[in-house]
């Protein structure tokens, strides 16, 4: 075969004919923390990795393709175990927004940004997730992120925010608990559907909402764990964060983000080990007000105009004080031993969006304090551990190919994530400028 230099059109060549596919000549990050291998070599065939390693030692398959990715950097696709799909429409938001075609368009942007997995929490109606899911994987839709889904509980009129809660109400999409053996019934029920995981809010919103009680929030936990489910607890004040990890949640969301966290959380932390996605994007102010390319080439030119109308102001006054807690907790939460996992909440607000919100949140990581490889390791292997899908999230023999293609090293910039030449979802190149063009028919520039 010939060797060609740009990886995009051969890809799409490849995808349809050649059986197999070497990759050679790049920066191939493997997604589990392990040094990146330099001048890498690996082997796409229907759709997985058969090899990887060093150029020279991975043996090409007789007639094979063969693409030159000099210069380039590989690493595994990301996976986002938060996000609140569906609900998001631009330009207005609501359930009306909340149809197969709405979610799809948002795992595509995803995709788009080099998601490979999307899984969203508690925000969306379980009927109609599983049945999407179930088109998804029988090959019904284009390429797009892949769709997870759980279910939500909280109490009556309790749970999602102010924003969230207007779709979640509208479409009963969350389970409403008011005791421990309802609880454990709606958990059961859920485990019948074959369900793995499911989300807990445990916020009193500022004394504004009725807040799970321990009586209900423990039954969730003990009973989810018999039937082998993950929770995932939303807490955002430090009292509840100690209780939900005291009580056993396998998933912690949000960081504490008003007051410094104490001994008595990290020796909890310690002893627990849980998963945590700090979700802090949302609160941080937008890149839309950066005119940055990277993000508004997604967005309508309206919505552009309108967020940097509003949302980019003098910034709150409370700013640097939330700064400074992040900085004081985020360390600290690590260093307790909780198992940093990408989340970003997108989809609640079109300031914080599907896709680029993930590059936004694991630069974070970096800049309070993460290397760029444990960044990684956060948006690719430990996402693809907590939702249970152990084909994806790192580069090996055996797993899906999927994976991004980057003109630049990640490791030394973790901000070269967004230099994305290509996606890769099971072997083959998205057309990347074919959903961009789709997403700006309301023609800003890009
Ligand atoms: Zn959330």
């Amino acid at each position: 075969m010939k060797l060609l230099a740009c990886c995009l059109s051969i890809s799409i060549a490849a995808s349809a004919q050649p059986h197999a596919v070497l990759y050679e000549n790049a920066r191939v990050i493997i997604g589990d923390g392990s040094a990146p291998i330099e001048n890498g070599a690996f082997v796409v065939e229907a759709g997985r990795f058969t090899a990887v390693g060093r150029k020279g030692e991975v043996r090409m398959p007789s007639a094979a393709a063969r693409v030159d990715l000099d210069g380039k950097t590989v690493m595994p696709a990301m996976i986002n175990v938060h996000v609140h799909i569906g609900y998001e429409g631009y330009t207005s938001w609501g359930p009306e927004h909340y149809t197969p075609e709405n979610v799809l368009d948002h795992l595509e942007r995803d995709a788009c940004y080099g998601v490979r997995a999307t899984q969203t929490v508690g925000s969306s109606p379980t009927d109609a997730s599983i049945r999407f899911q179930q088109d998804q994987q029988a090959g019904k839709f284009p390429p797009a992120s892949r769709f997870f889904f759980m279910p939500g509980m909280a109490p009556p009129n309790g749970g999602p925010d102010a924003i969230l809660i207007k779709g979640t109400t509208a479409l009963h999409a969350v389970h409403e608990v008011s005791t421990g053996a309802e609880a454990r019934a709606a958990v059961q029920s859920m485990a019948a559907r074959n369900l793995k995981s499911v989300k807990i809010w445990v916020d009193d919103r500022r004394g504004t909402y009725p807040k799970m009680t321990p009586e209900v929030y423990n039954a969730v936990i003990d009973e989810a764990h018999k039937h082998r489910m993950l929770v995932h607890a939303h807490a955002i004040a430090l009292a509840d964060q100690k209780a939900v990890v005291r009580a056993g949640a396998d998933v912690l969301v949000h960081i504490v983000a008003s007051e410094k966290i104490d001994d008595e959380l990290l020796a909890l932390l310690r002893e627990k080990k849980p998963y945590w996605t700090p979700v802090m994007g949302l609160g941080d102010r937008s890149e839309v007000c950066d005119n940055r390319p990277f993000v508004d080439q997604v967005l309508p030119a309206q919505t552009i105009a309108a967020i940097r109308a509003t949302g980019c102001g003098p910034s709150n006054p409370n700013a640097a004080m939330r700064e400074e807690t992040l900085a004081y907790n985020f360390p600290r939460m690590i260093a307790a031993g909780a198992r940093i996992v990408l989340g970003t909440d997108a989809g609640i607000i079109n300031r914080y969006s599907f896709g680029w919100a993930d590059h936004h949140e694991i630069a974070r990581y970096v800049q309070l304090g993460l290397t760029p490889s444990q960044a990684i390791v956060a948006a690719t292997a430990r996402p693809a551990e907590v939702i249970g899908i152990p084909d994806l999230g790192t580069l090996a023999a055996g797993k899906s190919a999927d994976f991004v293609v980057l003109d630049a090293n990640p490791l030394d910039d973790i901000r070269n994530t967004r230099r994305i030449a290509a996606v890769y979802l099971k072997g083959v190149a998205l057309d990347r400028d074919a959903l961009l063009a789709k997403w700006k028919t309301t023609a800003a520039p890009r």
